[in-house]
């Protein structure tokens, strides 16, 4: 989490120590006191209810690194989460105590030209759940800005909405690829992001949707979830044991999801 702090301390309700999901080295996790920052005017304090594994938290796990962000110093892991409202900032006005919540998980620094053109997501200062050295949200309780945590409508359920992050991902990339109603989709990977992506691209109206991947598994699940086609690739470039009828590539719009 952004303003988590690295030292032990209490919890401020009075249930004990605070405890998170502290990531010391290569495939060494283990639970631990996580010391609450102080709840500032504009925060609110969440009790945790769901938190996703992310393709990053595996990597981070396995190799303490992801891209180019290492892991130098031990840090709370997962950014995928939502939870319950417990405490409200003096000018918080949009939450109250007991509100059902999605955590969007970085905090971007509002005053650069890219925070102020409505491209936060950008925003070079980012400070973004479980990418060193910020803390992420396994852990029982976060304090997190309240303009980041969006209230859940009574039929989300907190797991869905701990999956608002990576569907958002999917929501992007339909955006960005202009996806509609005459828009034929091809998504490469059938992995989580891959699987939003392509239920991204059917709620925007795409009425044909292929998915490829080397994984008969994960196709699979792509089938149950409404793919129109799938298409299982060989790792080995020399070899391709699906041959697509008719299909032609440069009349589709190729969207690209990566592997998660
Ligand atoms: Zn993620
Ligand atoms: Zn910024």
């Amino acid at each position: 989490m952004g303003k988590g702090g690295m030292s032990h301390g209490e919890s401020k309700d009075g249930e004990g120590e605070n405890m998170a999901a502290w990531l010391l080295g290569v495939n060494t996790l283990k639970i631990q006191p996580f010391k609450l920052p102080a709840l500032g005017p504009h925060d609110v304090r969440v009790r945790m209810k769901a938190v996703g594994i992310c393709g990053s938290d595996v990597h981070y796990l396995k190799t303490m690194r992801c891209a180019h962000f290492v892991v130098k110093e031990p840090m709370v892991i997962g950014h995928e989460c939502a939870g319950i409202i417990e405490e409200v900032g003096s000018e918080v006005k949009t939450l109250v105590p007991g509100d059902r919540v999605a955590l969007e998980p970085g905090i971007s620094c509002w005053r650069c030209n890219l925070c102020k053109e409505g491209r936060y997501n950008l925003c070079p200062e980012m400070k973004f759940f479980a990418t060193p050295p910020v803390h992420g949200s396994l852990a029982n309780q976060v304090v997190h800005p309240a303009d980041l945590c969006f209230k859940l409508p009574e039929n989300v359920s907190l797991e869905e909405g701990a999956m608002c992050e990576p569907l958002s991902v999917g929501v992007h990339a339909c955006r960005r690829a202009n996806i509609g109603p005459e828009t034929n989709v091809l998504v490469m990977g059938a992995g989580p992001i891959g699987l939003v992506t392509m239920l991204a691209a059917r709620a925007f109206g795409a009425p044909r949707i292929v998915i490829v991947d080397v994984d008969g598994h994960r196709l699979s699940v792509a089938k149950d979830l409404g793919a129109d086609e799938i298409v299982k690739v060989s790792t080995n470039i020399q070899v391709c044991d699906y041959v697509f009828g008719s299909f032609t590539f440069s009349y589709w719009k190729t969207l690209y999801a990566w592997l998660a």
